[in-house]
């Protein structure tokens, strides 16, 4: 008997994983169609939403379409059917087919996409190509003595003090506080209207920001205190965790042409445009899931041998210049093992849920030999 589940359920499942609060400010991933209190008995899985995945989805009983690029990315005024966005959410909804979708937040997060690809290349070593910056805060609370154990706790099972590849990191400094409530207080220690001195102990711990009102709220939920005492300071520091692209290094170095030709074939590529061939051998590899031009620079000042993404522009290559072999492999081809991700993420937590991947294929660009 097939697992049933609700469909906010899978959201969470795949959310926990890829935090929605990540991906970037132009996206749109998330439940495009459908309620999420649905109960579904399947789902399937696709790097793009087309007409022939609803067909596969609708023959096959799914409640659920799970893709990595998002169907719809900016308003519609009308849906009519005049366009393929539009006749997919018109099948959709009319064969309740729901549409959850997780881009830019599943490539962003560690083990996400580049670092699915980068799995595939058994590369070693694995670092975030281009962390982020801007997205970790501090948190400091003064807890009286008692309760700094219980105050912690609640801190880091909320999801503050990760660093790398360490939990439950803090720093904490005793000393003493003081405080006078006026006649309306309760204070958990003292007497209203009374100075007093009480021993405590100052948390440090730091936090990504999307955690914010879930951690102070789980913080308030502990701490005895009437009026808790916290202080928020935005960091400079980057996330070597969340970010965009991985470098790693293959297990040996090996002659270029065979890695591009070990490209070919890991990545079920009909052909891999790269520019020349500079070094006889490489070693080190950065990667960048989708369209991933932009990011050279960061490859090149990594000291990458070989940058592997897809979407190069023609102008794009030069910039290359003699310092690093450009491999673009093709934007489906380097996001395509995002679809067995999926599943991983679902069935790890739900295995006995009726979950596939569409065979239907959905890459538009194809080559002619
Ligand atoms: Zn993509």
């Amino acid at each position: 008997m097939n697992l049933v589940l609700k469909i906010k359920e899978i959201v969470a499942a795949i959310e926990e994983f890829a935090p929605v609060a990540l991906q970037e400010s132009w996206d749109n991933s998330g439940l495009l169609v459908g309620d999420r209190e649905t109960e579904i008995n399947s789902a399937v899985i696709t790097i793009d939403v087309t007409e022939a995945v609803v067909d596969d989805a609708i023959s096959h009983g799914d409640g659920l379409i799970i893709s990595h690029h998002p169907p719809i990315f900016s308003g519609l005024k009308r849906i009519n059917g005049s366009n393929e966005t539009e006749r997919i959410l018109i099948k959709a909804i009319r064969n309740n087919i729901a549409i959850f979708s997780a881009h830019t937040n599943i490539d962003v997060v560690r083990n996400g996409v580049s670092w699915r690809m980068a799995k595939k290349l058994d590369l070693q070593n694995l670092e975030t190509l281009v962390p982020q910056q801007g997205l970790l805060k501090k948190l400091v609370v003064f807890v009286p003595v008692s309760y700094s154990d219980a105050v912690r706790n609640a801190l880091f099972e909320a999801g503050a003090g990760h660093i790398g590849n360490y939990d439950s990191c803090s720093f904490s400094l005793k000393g003493n506080g003081s405080f006078r409530g006026d006649e309306t207080t309760n204070p958990f220690v003292g007497d209203p209207e009374n100075l007093h001195f009480e021993d405590e102990i100052r948390i440090e711990t730091i936090f990504p920001s999307y955690l914010q009102p879930s951690i102070i709220r789980k913080m308030i939920d502990v701490h005895p205190y009437e009026e808790v005492a916290y202080d928020i300071y935005p960091l400079e520091n980057i996330h070597q965790q969340v970010g965009l692209g991985v470098v790693g290094n293959l297990s040996e170095e090996i002659p270029t042409i065979e890695f591009l030709q070990k490209l070919k074939t890991t990545f079920h590529c009909d052909a891999i445009r790269h520019t020349s061939v500079i070094k006889e051998k490489v070693s080190k590899v950065a990667l960048v899931g989708g369209a991933g031009s932009s990011f050279l620079k960061n490859a090149i000042h990594c000291n990458a041998d070989v940058f592997v993404t897809g979407d190069f522009k023609y102008h794009q290559f030069f910039d290359a210049e003699n310092k690093i072999l450009i491999a673009d492999i093709g934007h489906y081809e380097s996001e395509q093992f995002t679809k067995e991700l999926f599943y991983e993420i679902v069935t790890n937590k739900f295995s006995k849920f009726a979950l596939r991947l569409s065979k239907v294929q959905t890459n538009p660009v194809k080559y002619l030999f």
